[in-house]
């Protein structure tokens, strides 16, 4: 579905992304991890089409995503109606009248028939607990909602990839804890990205690991990365302190969040 080959990015001589090679298939709950500045915005961004990848290809449906390709008017429509993107603080883009108008604003926008637009709307208003607000202002719901608000506004698309950029940073636990059933209960493809160690193994299946380096350090099931204290070392997540008592040397091991 997506596959990106030796990709590289870099802004103002800076690299940011290093030979990446990623494949996702249908269905699978990606989770990318790593550190601030890992890349992992860009990384999200560039699989979005929102930024093309200076070096290296990306495919998508077996379809190559690049500058001209993006001029294609049908294919870009399509494109955006299959996959979005949650970005980090996302409320501050919240414009609409009312949360209806918010909710319908996208579908709107594609073309879609009122009577679908309103079916969807109240689908999803219901599903996010929002029903009661639809008529309000977007900037007078709660952080909670604004945020469930987001996200509502992207999946009204009923999109079949989903990319959310540190989608708990600014979470309370408790819709943290409603994202993580979401997320779960969703089966769309999703690519979530995380510095959070601990929210890994609640936010999908497969982990994939950014750097220090900016390259992929780890690709593989979450339990095993989990339990290599070397490769979490290598992705700047762990940080080894030594110390002696007595004649002994120690070593302790530190989470860098
Ligand atoms: P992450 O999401 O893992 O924190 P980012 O992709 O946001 O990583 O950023 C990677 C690096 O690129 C950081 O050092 C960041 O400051 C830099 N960066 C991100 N966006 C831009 C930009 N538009 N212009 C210049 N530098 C940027």
């Amino acid at each position: 579905m997506i596959e990106l080959r030796g990709v590289y990015h870099s802004y103002d001589g800076e690299e940011v992304l290093r030979d990446i090679n990623l494949t996702v298939k249908e269905g699978e709950r990606v989770v990318l991890l790593g550190i601030n500045g890992s890349g992992k915005t860009t990384l999200l961004k560039i699989l979005n089409a929102l930024i093309l990848p200076q070096r290296g290809a990306y495919t998508y449906c077996g379809v190559r995503v690049d500058k001209s390709k993006l001029k294609d008017r049908d294919f870009v429509r399509s494109f955006r109606k299959e996959m979005v993107m949650l970005f980090q603080n996302p409320d501050v883009m919240l414009f609409n009248p009312t949360v209806y108008d918010e909710l319908a604003f996208s579908l709107r926008q594609l073309g879609f028939e009122e009577k679908q637009v309103e079916e969807r709307v109240l689908h999803w208003a219901d599903r996010f607990d929002l029903i009661e607000h639809l008529d309000k202002p977007p900037f007078k719901l709660s952080g909670g909602q604004k945020q469930k608000l987001c996200l509502a506004c992207l999946l009204v698309l009923e999109p079949k990839i989903l990319l959310l950029d540190e989608p708990t940073a600014n979470l309370d636990p408790r819709t943290t804890g409603w994202l993580i059933d979401l997320l779960y209960d969703l089966n769309i493809t999703t690519i979530v990205s995380t510095h959070n160690l601990s929210l890994v193994p609640e936010l999908g299946d497969r982990l994939v690991v950014l750097g220090e380096e900016h390259s992929i350090v780890y690709d593989g099931k979450i339990e095993t990365f989990l339990r290599d204290e070397e490769k979490m070392l290598k992705a700047g997540l762990l940080h080894k302190h030594r110390h002696k008592h007595g004649d002994r040397e120690h070593a302790h091991y530190h989470f860098h969040l």
